[in-house]
């Protein structure tokens, strides 16, 4: 008897996150202590007239941002093409007074300004402003640059001139306009050229149809697969053909299967590219295209695992050869690994807006995208939270959300959004109890992870 393989031992790695996960909500539900009221400020914070004196300042930049909205909605920019998006932003930071560094970290449309002490917590706040081809700002990034663009004017302010009691608070905020987030991991671009470094926390936010403190963004890989195989006569000599588009159909069929077994926020897509030229002739060479994506990045190794094996099973088959191309174009994404401590602070900020931002898990885990945000997420603690533009049943990327992100709803969330992220940044700059809070938290979700390479 010959036996080739063993049952390979499943990996726990999705389980042991359900088993910490249960384990974690089940703290949270045992912790959970009502607030008492309107503007408490219980567990610290900045003081609250400095936090005062930041949401006043949003509030007085309201005609800037609505003017950011509109200027880059008007002209939207593929990634890495924002010449005339990052323009305007460092035109509008230099009628405040900030002199911005265009083309910062290698990448020509990236920028980054400072503000405050580089030897006290540094917090970072990032700016998207880059637009889909052919539907414009359907993901809505114009407001994303208005609220970090206001939000940096915000604690600039407060942080050169004090608030009504001379009062500075210690540390310093740096904003990065983060360029090609759609599709192209901008910002592991700018981190693999330091744009992290001397960051302590980086927090941001996204337009949505709702207002959501902390939503799943699955991590997300680019996968090639091109079959080679012997082209013949396919009626005359079939046999001495290997058909390279069989290798791909088995691999696709092997997907769909796989599926059965998958976690369930696990998704792989695909497209298959080239399958030949002629009927008549056996296919050489097929290619297909595929995105994996999971909740957490261990789950994404394995199921990149899994897929090679696809692959090599599909190859092996039909006779053919594979090569399997991973990340080609694009750096993999981690999923979203979302600060609790500092969402504290963010759903704070909001409630003093008049917004109450659903807390994880309301909305369906299915309901997810990806972002290079991820990365971001697993070097440094950060959140990444929605805030609503649109009614809630309009989906990202499509017309309907584009026109959204140019009404007054559009505004009013910027400007609600640069209130919430510069009072999230000056309480994690003001109180060292929460930056204990922050860090404590996440060294226990393991601690920063060694991105670039952690899928080798
Ligand atoms: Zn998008
Ligand atoms: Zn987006």
């Amino acid at each position: 008897m010959d036996r080739m393989n063993r049952p390979t031992p499943p990996s726990t790695a999705y389980l042991d996150h359900l088993v910490a996960e249960t384990a974690g909500r089940r703290a949270a539900l045992a912790a959970a202590v009502p607030g008492d009221g309107e503007g408490a400020r219980p567990d610290g914070g900045a003081p609250a007239e400095l936090v005062a004196a930041v949401e006043r300042a949003a509030d007085e930049l309201e005609p800037d941002l609505a003017e950011i909205v509109r200027r880059l909605h008007e002209h939207p920019e593929p990634a890495f093409e924002e010449v005339r998006s990052s323009a305007t932003l460092v035109e509008v930071l230099a009628r405040h007074g900030v002199e911005a560094e265009l083309g910062a970290h290698g990448v020509p449309t990236a920028f980054r300004a400072e503000v405050g002490d580089a030897a006290g917590p540094t917090i970072a706040i990032c700016a998207e402003y880059d637009a889909l081809p052919g539907i414009g700002h359907a993901c809505g990034h114009n407001v994303i640059a208005a609220s970090g663009v206001g939000a940096f004017l915000a604690l600039h302010r407060v942080l050169t001139s004090g608030d009504a009691a001379g009062r500075v608070p210690a540390g310093r905020v740096v904003l990065l306009g983060t360029p090609a987030e759609e599709g192209h991991s901008g910002k592991e671009v700018l981190a693999r050229n330091g744009a992290l470094e001397g960051i302590d926390a980086a927090i941001m936010v996204h337009p949505y149809g709702l207002d959501v403190a902390d939503q799943v963004w699955l991590g997300r890989r680019l996968l090639t697969w091109t079959f080679t195989g012997r082209p013949a006569h396919a009626s005359a000599q079939p046999y001495m053909g290997r058909n390279a588009l069989d290798a791909a159909t088995l691999a696709y069929q092997g997907i769909g299967l796989l599926r059965q077994q998958m976690p369930p926020v696990d998704r792989v897509h695909a497209t298959i590219a080239e399958g030949g030229t002629r009927p008549s002739i056996i296919t050489e060479r097929a290619v297909v295209h595929l995105y994996a994506r999971s909740k957490y990045p261990d789950t994404l190794r394995d199921l990149s695992r899994r897929l090679d094996d696809i692959a090599r099973g599909a190859a092996l088959m039909t006779g053919t050869e594979v090569e399997i191309t991973w990340d080609d174009g694009a750096h993999p994404s981690l999923p979203v690994r979302t600060n609790e401590a500092l969402t504290g602070r963010w759903v704070a900020a909001q409630r003093r807006r008049g917004r109450d931002p659903l807390p994880a898990g309301v909305l369906s885990e299915t309901l997810a995208a990806s972002t290079d945000f991820g990365n971001v997420s697993f070097r440094v603690p950060g959140i990444h939270p929605l805030v609503q533009v649109s009614e809630p049943d309009v989906a990202l990327h499509t017309a309907e959300f584009a026109a959204a992100a140019a009404t007054p709803a559009a505004v009013s969330a910027a400007v609600d959004s640069a209130a919430g992220l510069a009072a999230t940044a000056l309480d994690y700059l003001a109180d060292a109890g929460l930056r204990a809070a922050v860090h404590e938290e996440f060294a226990a979700q393991g601690g920063p992870v060694d991105v670039v390479r952690y899928f080798d």
